[in-house]
Order: structure tokens, then C-alpha cells, then sequence
């Protein structure tokens, strides 16, 4: 079959590779038909996430149908068309238990960190991904979900990962009716986290973000205000002071992560310390511009070592910080209910189609932010 392979930092090639099979009498095979590209596969693309092994072929955010069953699959039969969370999750684990599904124990027991993910390196468990002609899906009686009749596959495909990411950003934030909320990144995630703010009744969402495209976009699909950090303020934490009377945000989500771009200025008894680019730029920024007792949300991932954070502020202004990988079967119920109702409408963030075989183009249209791309989807 034919399927995406990691060379090396930012080199990959689609090439034939076996197919998968039947591991595990709890397993399914998938015909992959459509695989979005994910801000998370750029961690892995750019070098940035330790242990992403060549020939690994990436790709969490994947439906298709079902072509073979293990002898203990009892939920799904072959032909379903099915929705695969990008959480490889057991189900039965101390965590899963707790709907903590981005965290399963038994799915990868040697991480300190993380649960198993599909196409996420051997840091995720080692499971190659979706961005393939098929995919073997392990557990598959826990979340792989029937894709309720009548909806669009290119809105079955964001239910993978990026609309309960933006969902759970925003449950996170802890929104409070009227609450000003900040998002950090204009992103997929980022968008669907302003969108996703005003489900929770936020009375104020500004999205920040250093491509115009992105920012033009996220004001008209998320209704926000949004702004651009490179060209519209000196310094971040002061334009949101002065936009929220002094106070600062009631909440600040990061949807940026690793590869955060922009000079983080912190001041310090008027005294003004750039810490240049880098890492956690957007992390510093939530911290500095959210209101003090104010909460953090973190879905930008970060590498195990990106440590580039004000944490003198963060323990002075008495701050809460929540982050987590996306425990997208515990959300996907509503979320669905939300796309059939039409408060959410997922597909209208998807910019560009690609055939599978152009991977390389896709990765490298969305890593450089070309060509107005919001999300990209590769279709087998
Ligand atoms: P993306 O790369 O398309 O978007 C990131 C955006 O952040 C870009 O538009 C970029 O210009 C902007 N940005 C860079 N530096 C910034 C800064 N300092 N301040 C504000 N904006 C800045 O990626 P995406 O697909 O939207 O994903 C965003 C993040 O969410 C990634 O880190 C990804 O790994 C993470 N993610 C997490 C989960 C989860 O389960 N927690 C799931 C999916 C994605
Ligand atoms: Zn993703």
C-alpha cells in the first residue's frame, strides 16, 4: 500500500510499505479515505519531538472503512465507515477509566508523559498513522465511532482531533459567562478554540496569530476579534491589559505549542527583558496577559524541554495552568450533536485537498504557511 514516511526533519515521501495487519484480536484494519495534516505532525516533521524514527508514517487525524475485524471486535463489522479518535485508548486502564483517553496506560506504559497516539513517533507508542492507504486501528471496540448517517465526511474527519481539541481548549479555560477569553495561534486548533469559547458563553474571544490570512479568516468564521502580534502591538501582555481595563484576560488559551514564533518581552520593575523567539514564546504571553487568579489553557504541545516560561509570574499572580492531550472519546457524543445541529461546522475550516501521493507538498504548504492554507486533508 501506499503510505507517508518520515526521512528526517522535514523530509517525507509517500512510498509502498506492507500492509497492516491483524495484530491483535482486538484490532481493525481501516481503508483510510481521508487524513488531515495536523499542527502536531509539524513537531514531528520539524525534528522537534525525540524518537521519530525514519520510515514512521505519521497521520492521527483519519476515517475510512472497515475492511477486517479481529476475532474480539464486537462493535464494529467490515464496511463501517468509521470515525478514528487519534487517542490510542484502551478503555479499561486507571485512566481511560476517568475518560482520560489522551492518557491510557496501557496503550503506552513506558511514556512518563503521554498515551498512545496514532503517527505521534515512539514517544506515542510507536503506532504508525493514517496518512496511508490503510491503518491498523488497535482497541477498536473503545473509540472508533460509526459516522452517523448524513454527515459529511469532511466533517467526520475534524471530529478526529481538531474540533474536541478546540472544544476541550475551551472547557479547560474555564469560561465564565462574559469572560474576555485570549487564544493564542490562529491555527486549526486555535480557530476552533474561538469558536468552541462562545459555547461557553465567553462575552469577549481575540485570537492572536502572525499571518493576516489566518486572522482574516478567524474573524469571520469564529466571529472574534483578532490581531496580529507582529504588526498591531509592541508588547502582548500590555495590549491586553489595555483592552481589558488593566486587568487582564479572564482566561488565555495556547494553541500554539513547540515551534512558537515572536520576541516575549517581560518587564520587571519597569526594567524590559526580551527573551528572544523560540520556544514557549505564546505560553509567556498567556501567563503575562491573563488576569491575575486568571487560568491557562494548554493544548500547543511542547517538547519535553521547552522550559522558556515565566514561572516567577505565573506563581506571584496565583495562576492556574491546564493542559492535556485531547480525550477525544469522552467528547465526541456532544461534539457530534453539535455538527448535526449546526453550531459547529468543521469543514468549513478545510482549505485544501491533496492526493496522498503529494504528501511532501502538503506538509510543506502547511509548515510555511503558504498559499492561504488553513487545513489540509490528503485523500488516499
Ligand atoms: P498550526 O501550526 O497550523 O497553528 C499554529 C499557529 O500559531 C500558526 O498560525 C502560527 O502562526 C501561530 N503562532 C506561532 N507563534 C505564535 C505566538 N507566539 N503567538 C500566537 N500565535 C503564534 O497548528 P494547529 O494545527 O492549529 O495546532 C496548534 C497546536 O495545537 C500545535 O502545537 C499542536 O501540536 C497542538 N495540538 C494539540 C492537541 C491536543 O490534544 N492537545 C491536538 C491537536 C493539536
Ligand atoms: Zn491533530
Amino acid at each position: 500500500m501506499l503510505a507517508m514516511s518520515f526521512r528526517g526533519p522535514q523530509r517525507v515521501r509517500v512510498q509502498q510499505k506492507p500492509m497492516p495487519e491483524i495484530k491483535h484480536p482486538e484490532d481493525a484494519i481501516v481503508r483510510v479515505t481521508r487524513s488531515c495534516i495536523c499542527g502536531s505532525d509539524l513537531h514531528l516533521y520539524n525534528g522537534n519531538v525525540p524518537d521519530t524514527r525514519v520510515g514512521m508514517t505519521f497521520g492521527h487525524e483519519f476515517i475510512g472503512e472497515v475492511v477486517e475485524i479481529g476475532s474480539e471486535v464486537t462493535k464494529l463489522k467490515v464496511g463501517d465507515m468509521v470515525i478514528v479518535p487519534f487517542n490510542v485508548a484502551c478503555g479499561r486502564c486507571h485512566f481511560c477509566k476517568q475518560g482520560m483517553f489522551g492518557n491510557c496506560h496501557e496503550a503506552n506504559p513506558e511514556a512518563t508523559a503521554v498515551g498512545g497516539f496514532f503517527g505521534y513517533a515512539h514517544i506515542g507508542g510507536g503506532y504508525d498513522g493514517g496518512q496511508a492507504e490503510y491503518a491498523r486501528v488497535p482497541y477498536a471496540n473503545v473509540s472508533p465511532t460509526v459516522i452517523p448517517e448524513g454527515m459529511d465526511p469532511d466533517d467526520a474527519v475534524l471530529l478526529t482531533d481538531v474540533v474536541p481539541t478546540g472544544y476541550q481548549a475551551a472547557e479547560m479555560a474555564g469560561i465564565q459567562p462574559g469572560d474576555t477569553v485570549v487564544v493564542f495561534g490562529a491555527g486549526p486548533v486555535g480557530i476552533m478554540a474561538a469558536r468552541c469559547a462562545w459555547l461557553f458563553g465567553a462575552g469577549r474571544v481575540i485570537v492572536l496569530d502572525e499571518y493576516d490570512y489566518r486572522l482574516e479568516f478567524v474573524k469571520n468564521y469564529a466571529k472574534c476579534e483578532a490581531y496580529n502580534f507582529k504588526k498591531d502591538m509592541e508588547d502582548v501582555a500590555m495590549f491586553i491589559k489595555k483592552q481589558t481595563d488593566w486587568m487582564g484576560a479572564d482566561c488565555c488559551i495556547d494553541a500554539v505549542g513547540a515551534e512558537a514564533a515572536g520576541n516575549a518581552v517581560q518587564t520587571i520593575t519597569g526594567r524590559k527583558l526580551l527573551l528572544q523567539g523560540g520556544s514557549a514564546t505564546a505560553m509567556h504571553w498567556a501567563i503575562n496577559s491573563v488576569k491575575k487568579g486568571g487560568i491557562i489553557s494548554v493544548v500547543g504541545v511542547y517538547g519535553p524541554t521547552d522550559n522558556l516560561i515565566p514561572l516567577g509570574n505565573f506563581m506571584n499572580k496565583g495562576l492556574t495552568m491546564r493542559g492535556n492531550q485531547t480525550s477525544v472519546k469522552r467528547l465526541l457524543p456532544r461534539l457530534i450533536e453539535h455538527v448535526q445541529n449546526g453550531t459547529l461546522n468543521p469543514k468549513g475550516i478545510i482549505t485544501h485537498r491533496i492526493p496522498l501521493e503529494e504528501a511532501a507538498e502538503g506538509y510543506r504548504l502547511f509548515s510555511d504557511k503558504l498559499d492561504n492554507i488553513i487545513k489540509p486533508v490528503l485523500i488516499p
